[in-house]
């Protein structure tokens, strides 16, 4: 049994919903699909979970909202037309996103993320419905009824592991029924143990897409979305990229992913990797390409380097110390003061007498770097601190890098022949990644250095 995920750009309209039914009824397998919210059909278009924020913001707001929640509705209707669908579906829309936009506001946050799912829920409606003006049996299922428990914090929630158990029973009853009915699943979205509706982080329903493969043991999680292959390098900053990837590991796929590898949620691995099951990402334009494999091992002698990937928005708080390196606790009591403002970090690496500790940019505002500097100085004295924005991080992957000797030379001599210079290197912590960190206009010009370096 096969569980698959169709992104935005698989729902955009009729003819993209058109082949996600083909795809889903060319092999049997194929039993359970999750949906995305209707993406970009243009460059200039907005995806609806865009145009749902802007309503649930003018709601928030008290400013009038009705030109966004037209437009979503607009959208569905496009669909629901061209494919012969029954009207009354949209006048449910309508009226069930409206509901949403006049509940109880007391609560933001999931205020906010039961405007968001009503995305991934309409989408899940609708290709339900498009199954069965095919004649093909086909039921959507709400999360919340599922058993898709979620916990934490608004628009970034995590899964509750009861869950897994709640989902293999009510689905996987489901699948026996004789009918045998195509399951029609929205991603993105849970409810909390008191019946709110919770939200992943944009992107999450290559993790409902995860989390329903490995409640039901599947044989293989078939994300869709609209490219060929995950390519070696992001297209955009090597628009000439010929190195599509064929195969990689879990641990491959997660070190790209977290670093800015756009096709899949870098979250959505884990659940896959816990029950072993493996990840097919796949065109739906192209549905009878092989697409990439991600697998729990591979051949790693054929080639060293998988990837490379890079993300911008980093900061790096910088603090130095005479003597650090005697002072026991000095680390702990900084990553103390990180705690108490709720910021995680991402890297640390260390030298004798300094540390650098490197952030996501969004989750270090400038209140909060006030408050955590005048902290640090108050109670761990330092010689020196300082906070420089504008950082990105440059991870180069590969499960063969750890016995390939010279792979940090190369990158190295490539960086420097660009002209780059490297602010922080960390290489020790994972033996199947170098990560460099320059400055965020040098991005760019070093993921291209580093391509030319190991693919070229
Ligand atoms: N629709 C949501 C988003 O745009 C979730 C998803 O597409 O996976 O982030």
């Amino acid at each position: 049994m096969k569980v698959c995920k169709f992104g935005g750009t698989s729902m955009a309209d009729a003819g993209q919903v058109n082949k996600v039914c083909e795809i889903m009824l060319a092999d049997p397998a194929r039993r359970v699909l999750v949906v995305s919210a209707p993406g970009k059909r243009s460059g200039a278009e907005s995806k609806v979970t865009d145009l749902l924020i802007a309503c649930a913001d003018a709601a928030l707001e008290g400013r009038d909202g009705s030109k966004s929640q037209e437009q979503v509705v607009a959208r569905y209707a496009a669909i629901q037309q061209d494919l012969g669908i029954e009207a009354a579906l949209i006048d449910r829309i309508r009226s069930e996103l409206a509901r949403r936009l006049t509940a109880h506001r007391a609560d933001r946050g999931r205020f906010k993320d039961a405007v968001k799912a009503a995305g991934e829920d309409f989408a899940a409606l609708l290709v339900a419905a498009a199954f069965r003006a095919r004649g093909v049996a086909a039921v959507y299922v709400n999360p919340a009824e599922a058993g898709m428990l979620l916990e934490g914090e608004a628009g970034n929630a995590v899964l509750c592991p009861e869950s897994y158990e709640r989902l293999s029973f009510s689905l996987g009853a489901m699948l026996e029924h004789p009918d045998r009915p195509i399951i029609v699943f929205p991603g993105f979205f849970g409810a909390t143990r008191e019946g709110a509706v919770a939200t992943f982080p944009r992107g999450g329903s290559d993790i409902t897409g995860a989390i329903l493969a490995a409640a039901l043991k599947a044989d293989c999680y078939e994300n869709f979305t609209d490219v060929d292959t995950v390519y070696a390098v992001d297209p955009r900053i090597v628009p000439d990229v010929r190195h599509g990837i064929q195969e990689m590991t879990y641990r491959e796929m997660r070190e790209l992913s977290y670093a800015g590898f756009g096709v899949f949620h870098d979250e959505a691995v884990v659940p896959a990797v816990r029950a072993g099951i493996p990840i097919n990402i796949r065109n739906t334009n192209h549905p009878d390409l092989p697409g990439t494999r991600v697998v729990p091992r591979r051949e790693a002698a054929t080639c060293s380097v998988v990837g490379i990937a890079s993300d911008t928005g980093f900061v790096a708080l910088y603090v130095d110390k005479y003597m650090m390196n005697r002072e026991v606790g000095f680390g702990r009591r900084l990553l103390q003061i990180l705690e108490d403002e709720g910021v995680s970090f991402e890297h640390m690496p260390s030298g004798i007498d300094n540390v650098s500790v490197v952030m996501r940019d969004a989750r270090f505002d400038a209140d909060r770097e006030t408050r955590v500097v005048a902290r640090i100085q108050a109670e761990l004295k330092p010689d020196a601190i300082l906070v420089e924005r504008g950082h990105a991080l440059i991870m180069v992957v590969g499960e063969g890098m750890q016995y390939a000797v010279g792979m940090a030379a190369r990158a190295t001599r490539a960086l420097a022949d660009a002209g780059v210079n490297i602010e922080m290197i960390n290489q020790g912590a994972s033996e199947i990644s170098m990560m460099f960190d320059v400055r965020s206009p040098d991005r760019d010009r070093a993921v291209r250095a580093l391509y030319e370096a190991f693919f070229a």
